[in-house]
């Protein structure tokens, strides 16, 4: 969503309504955390007045568990927090499904698969970033197909129910390979949203 027009976010809320998209992904930053603001909780409520699809809620801010239930009574179905921003994660985590929604941990392009040994079995999915988060609209790091392999072992073992999504620079060109490397879920912005037909993108994205 970030990438979508917020002149006219109810015209690209039904777009994304109407096409195979799974998810609507929503970014949240407070330029704490992350060098860039985005928007907050009224912001994600009027997103979900028009969503008929669930809410996938990326939090890129520091302590997050001071707002999971905001982020609940804001409509959020998915929420996922970055490990390196949460003093106890398993907590957060737990206290993300005591809330009623699905929880997934968040892994910046620096950090290994390896920290989330003992925190899979809590997840629902884990999102690896494919770019240092805090802008739209940048160049895909490659090492994230070496995580999606190290991930989906440690997933075999300890969590074969957990999801791996991936999120930044991702694009009709990339897609395949990196659902043919592991990954069930891919964001994309940029790539939907400055394309002259965004429904056929995500067509292509889907396929
Ligand atoms: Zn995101």
């Amino acid at each position: 969503m970030l990438s979508a027009d917020f002149g006219n976010l109810q015209r690209d809320i039904e777009m994304l309504n109407a096409s195979e998209c799974d998810w609507l992904h929503v970014d949240v930053m407070d330029g704490v955390f992350v060098p860039n603001i985005s928007f907050g909780q009224p912001i994600v409520r009027h997103i979900k007045k028009h969503a008929r699809k669930p809410l996938d809620v990326h939090l890129m801010i520091v302590d997050p568990d001071r707002y999971i239930a905001d982020f609940k009574a804001a409509g959020a179905d998915i929420l996922t927090v970055h490990y390196e921003a949460c003093r106890h994660l398993d907590r957060t985590l737990h206290a993300i499904r005591d809330a009623e929604m699905r929880c997934g941990v968040v892994l910046n392009p620096a950090t290994p698969v390896s920290v989330l040994e003992d925190t899979v079995q809590i997840c629902d999915l884990v999102l690896l970033m494919s770019v240092n988060p805090g802008f739209g609209g940048q160049r895909f790091i490659e090492n994230t197909y070496n995580k999606i392999h190290q991930l989906r072992d440690l997933l075999e073992r300890k969590a074969p129910q957990c999801l791996i999504e991936v999120d930044g620079g991702v694009n009709v060109g990339n897609a395949p390979l990196l659902f043919e490397a592991g990954a069930d879920a891919l964001v994309a912005g940029n790539a939907v949203f400055s394309a002259a037909d965004p429904e056929e993108t995500i067509r292509q994205l889907k396929r």
